[in-house]
């Protein structure tokens, strides 16, 4: 589905990917973990066109979409849920997901795939008349990947959802992340919680300094002894 091929992303002089490659096929959890700077956000900023690549590919859905326009890529059916989850602050809940669909033009759908974020996030319809910037964190992660859905995507990016939520939280958006995966949304999920990450993907890539370093099914990067020594604590 997803075909990235030696691509170097640079800020200025700064190379921040250096001949990256991955891939993700349909119906894929794929995660990629890696240390703070390690290059995730701009890995996932590059596929939904806020950066462009100086050199290599990236395919998806066999059309190259490198250097193309955001909105072009979201019709195309790639949702990003940015770090530290961007909600409009004034805005209302519900229309923080209307805005979701703003590309969509079929009422049904869009009606449809509203009562089924309000499904999945049960909190967002309770609040769904709050001021966004009000809601909690977790609240705020829930409506950024709500706000996703209603682009009705078939690739996923998510940016570090569990980052800053008590566990109870991080345990509830990671259920969610594999319910929608299993309703037919392929996901890329960029984590530094590799225990939690590893623990829903099929497949793990390993960033470090803007190269991949490692790559596997989950279960093998779960057993490798460089990704316990340095992701999962020693567990
Ligand atoms: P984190 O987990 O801390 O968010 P990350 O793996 O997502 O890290 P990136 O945000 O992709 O890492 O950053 C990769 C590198 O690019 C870092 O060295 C960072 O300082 C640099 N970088 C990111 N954004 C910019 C920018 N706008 N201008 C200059 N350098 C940047």
């Amino acid at each position: 589905m997803l075909k990235v091929d030696d691509i170097d992303v640079y800020y200025g002089n700064i190379q921040a990917l250096k001949g990256l490659s991955l891939e993700v096929n349909e119906g894929e959890i794929v995660t990629l973990i890696g240390a703070n700077g390690a290059g995730k956000s701009t890995l996932l900023q590059t596929l939904s066109g806020l950066q462009k690549p100086k050199r290599g590919s990236v395919e998806y859905l066999g059309e190259s979409i490198a250097g193309k326009a955001a909105q072009s890529i979201v019709k195309a059916g790639i949702s990003h849920v940015p770090e530290g989850r961007r909600v409009f602050a004034n805005l209302s809940v519900e229309e923080n997901l209307d805005l979701g669909a703003y590309l969509r033009k079929d009422k049904e759908g869009i009606a449809k795939d509203l009562a089924h974020v309000y499904e999945l996030f049960p909190r967002l319809l309770e609040r769904k008349k709050q001021q966004s910037g009000t809601l909690s964190g977790g609240e705020q992660q829930m409506l950024a990947m709500g706000r996703a859905i209603m682009a009705k995507p078939k690739l996923l990016l998510l940016d570090e959802p569990s980052m800053g939520l008590a566990p109870l939280m991080v345990q509830n958006i990671f259920t969610i992340i594999e319910t929608i995966n299993k309703e037919g949304t392929t996901i890329l999920l960029v984590e530094q919680n590799a225990h939690m990450a590893l623990s829903v993907a099929n497949r793990a890539y390993v960033l470090e300094t803007g190269k991949i370093v490692l790559a596997g099914t989950a279960k093998e990067l779960q057993e490798s002894d460089e990704v316990r020594a340095a992701y999962l604590g020693g567990l």
